[in-house]
């Protein structure tokens, strides 16, 4: 049968572990699909995606520095790339472009995992989010979805913060935004930390009030690829009784989600996710 063609488009793309995530997915399931990775041309991202589609491309992950771009050339859209004006999972028809989000779900799904060892799910918790940019942006739809109870953005940039914050009071979710120089408000409601800003590809640790970590029961980087972060090591330090993890969950949902857009069929992420850690040379988690 002919394959089911999907790429990754980036630039840079050498590194992306999204190929190596879909191909087990696919074997998984007995599916004939072919993933590849393309190195996008930095200008011109809608002439790129329309020689892949008269190529017979189906569907395309998008990274840095295209999210945006994907999100324009869309004729339909879901809730999620609306919110963040970004798309990381493009469907190509012969009506046209759809354009997803899967990185909030997938980071709501690996959130929701890690706080089953407390009984919890985001339903029950309010988050603190680090960071305003793409990543921070393209989870707040996930959040109002996932019924998370209130949001406090901070940001090294305070009005970035403010403004996010005020786009998701829009969208029904209590929020607000300030500098890392707030100090905690204690609310009861079991907080997650997610961080979301790029500090910690320096190895840097937003300075913050260190009671934000009190009340927290699990603290989130997206980061992934190294076995512990700057920003792990610290909140380990800060409070040894949090669940910490790194952001390989998040990347390996976010793909389940976008596989199950183009397929109609479910992988067995966990074990997937798995198979990350073990060729990362990583403990399972
Ligand atoms: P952006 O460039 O859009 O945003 C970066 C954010 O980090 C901004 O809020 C910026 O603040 C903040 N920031 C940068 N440097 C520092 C610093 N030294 N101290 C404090 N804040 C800082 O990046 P993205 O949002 O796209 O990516 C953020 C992170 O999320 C990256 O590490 C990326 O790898 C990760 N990621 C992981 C995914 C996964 O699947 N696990 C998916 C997507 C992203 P300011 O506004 O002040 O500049």
């Amino acid at each position: 049968s002919t394959p089911l063609r999907l790429v990754v488009l980036g630039n840079p793309i050498a590194h992306s572990k999204s190929p190596a995530i879909h191909r087990d997915f696919a074997s998984q399931l007995g599916l004939s699909v072919q993933y590849e990775r393309v190195l996008a041309p930095l200008q011109g991202f809608d002439g790129t995606v329309r020689a892949l589609r008269a190529a017979g491309v189906a569907g395309a992950n998008v990274t840095v520095p295209f999210k945006q771009a994907a999100f324009e050339l869309a004729g339909q859209y879901s809730e999620g790339a609306q919110f963040a004006e970004a798309a990381n999972t493009l469907v190509f028809s012969p009506e046209g472009i759809y354009a997803d989000n899967t990185d909030g779900g997938g980071l709501c799904r690996d959130l929701n995992r890690q706080l089953q060892a407390h009984q919890l799910s985001l339903a029950d918790c309010e988050v603190l989010l680090l960071g305003a940019g793409g990543a921070a942006s393209g989870c707040i739809a996930a959040f109002k979805q996932h019924g998370v109870q209130a949001l406090t953005i901070l940001n090294r940039t305070v009005h970035k913060a403010e403004a996010l914050a005020l786009r998701a009071n829009r969208i029904g979710l209590p929020a607000t935004g300030a500098g890392f120089d707030t100090k905690a408000i204690a609310t009861g409601l079991p907080r997650v930390v997610v961080n979301a800003s790029s500090a910690s590809l320096n190895g840097e640790v937003p300075v913050m009030d260190v009671a934000w970590y009190r009340d927290a029961v699990l603290a989130y980087d997206m980061m992934y690829g190294a076995e512990t972060t700057a920003f792990m090591k610290h909140v380990a330090r800060v409070n040894p009784a949090l669940l910490i993890s790194d952001g390989l969950g998040m990347l390996v949902f976010q793909a389940a989600l976008a596989f199950e857009i183009w397929t109609g069929r479910t992988p067995d992420a966990l074990m997937t996710l798995a198979r990350m850690r073990e060729g990362l040379g990583q403990q399972h988690g």
